[in-house]
C-alpha cells in the first residue's frame, strides 16, 4: 500500500511541474495544450463556415460546460490524474500477471516493425478495443450510469467530443494500457500523434458540419454517423445503441451495428428524460455514483 502511495505522489508531483512546463512553453513540439486549441479553434472554424443546423447558435446550448470538460477530461484529468492512476496501474497489472504467472514480457512485440507500421498497428488495436468498451458502455446498466454524461447532449457541436464522465478514462486508459502496453509493448512516443490523430477525428464527430465521406464512411466515423449514436430514440433492432465507432466506422459495419436510416440533422438527441439531467459539471459527475431511483 505505502508503495503504491509513493508511485501515486511520484506521478502527481512529476505531472503537475509538466503541466506547468507545457502552459508556459505552448511553442514546444509534443505540446499537448497548443494541440486541443489550435485543433478546437479550427474545428469551431470549420462550423462556423459550413454549419448543418444553420439556426445553431455558434455558442450552442451546453457549449461553455462542454469547454470545462475539454480541458478537465484531455488535459486536467488525462495528464495529472490518469498518469498517476496508470502508473499504479502499471504497478498493480505487473504483480497480478507475476501472481497468475503469465510472462512479464509483451506478448507480442511489434516495437521492432517500421515506425509507420506499428503506428497503423497501433491505431487500428487501439480503435477496436476502445470500439469494444463503447458497446459495453452501453449494455452493461452500471457503466451506462457513466457513460450518460456524453449522451446529455441535446445540441450537437464539437466539444461535445470531450463531454464525458471522469470514469470513462478509468475504464478506457487501463483497458488500452493492458493491450497496448503489455500485450504489444507500445512507444510512448507514438502516443502524441495517436493522440493528435483521434482528437482531430473526434472533434469532427461531434462537430456542427454536415459530412459523410462518400464511399469513404465504410471505413472512417463521420458526422452524418454519429449523429445517430446520440439519437434519443433507438431502433428496435438495436436497443442498446448503434454507431460504436470512436475514430472508425469500419468496426460498425463488420458487426452490423451501424444505422443512418436517414438525414439525421434535426433528430431528437439524448436519452429518456434527458431534460431532467443535471446541467452542471460536478452534478453530472455525482449523478453516476446516486443509487437507482
Ligand atoms: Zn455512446
Ligand atoms: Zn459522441
Amino acid at each position: 500500500m505505502e508503495e503504491l502511495l509513493r508511485i501515486i505522489v511520484r506521478s502527481y508531483k512529476g505531472y503537475s511541474s509538466h503541466i506547468w512546463e507545457t502552459i508556459t512553453h505552448p511553442f514546444e513540439t509534443y505540446n499537448y495544450f497548443t494541440l486541443l486549441i489550435l485543433v478546437s479553434l479550427a474545428v469551431w472554424s470549420l462550423e462556423i463556415i459550413f454549419p448543418w443546423r444553420k439556426r445553431q447558435s455558434v455558442i450552442r446550448k451546453g457549449f461553455w460546460i462542454d469547454a470545462f470538460y475539454m480541458f478537465f477530461n484531455f488535459y486536467i484529468f488525462n495528464l495529472i490524474v490518469f498518469i498517476a492512476l496508470s502508473n499504479t496501474t502499471a504497478h498493480l497489472f505487473g504483480e497480478t500477471i507475476e501472481w497468475i504467472g503469465l510472462p512479464e514480457n509483451n506478448l507480442i512485440d511489434l516495437s521492432a516493425w517500421n515506425p509507420w507500421v506499428q503506428l497503423t498497428a497501433y491505431f487500428l488495436i487501439a480503435d477496436f478495443v476502445q470500439w469494444s468498451i463503447h458497446r459495453l458502455l452501453h449494455r452493461i446498466p452500471w457503466l451506462w450510469r457513466f457513460h450518460r454524461v456524453h449522451h446529455s447532449v441535446t445540441e450537437m457541436g464539437f466539444a461535445a467530443h470531450l463531454r464525458y464522465h471522469f470514469m470513462e478514462s478509468v475504464f478506457y486508459k487501463t483497458t488500452l494500457y493492458i493491450f497496448l502496453g503489455y500485450i504489444f509493448n507500445f512507444k510512448l512516443e507514438y502516443a502524441f500523434f495517436l493522440h493528435a490523430g483521434t482528437i482531430i477525428i473526434g472533434h469532427v464527430n461531434h462537430a456542427n458540419v454536415g459530412w459523410g465521406y462518400g464511399p469513404f464512411k465504410y471505413v472512417l466515423n463521420n458526422p452524418k454517423m454519429h449523429i445517430w449514436h446520440h439519437a434519443k430514440e433507438l431502433p428496435e433492432s438495436h436497443p442498446n445503441g448503434v454507431n460504436f465507432g470512436i475514430s472508425l466506422s469500419l468496426w460498425d459495419y463488420i458487426f452490423k451495428t451501424n444505422y443512418i436510416p436517414s438525414d439525421g440533422r434535426d433528430i431528437p438527441l439524448g436519452f429518456d428524460e434527458v431534460e431532467k439531467f443535471p446541467t452542471t459539471f460536478f452534478a453530472q459527475q455525482a449523478e453516476a455514483f446516486k443509487s437507482e431511483k
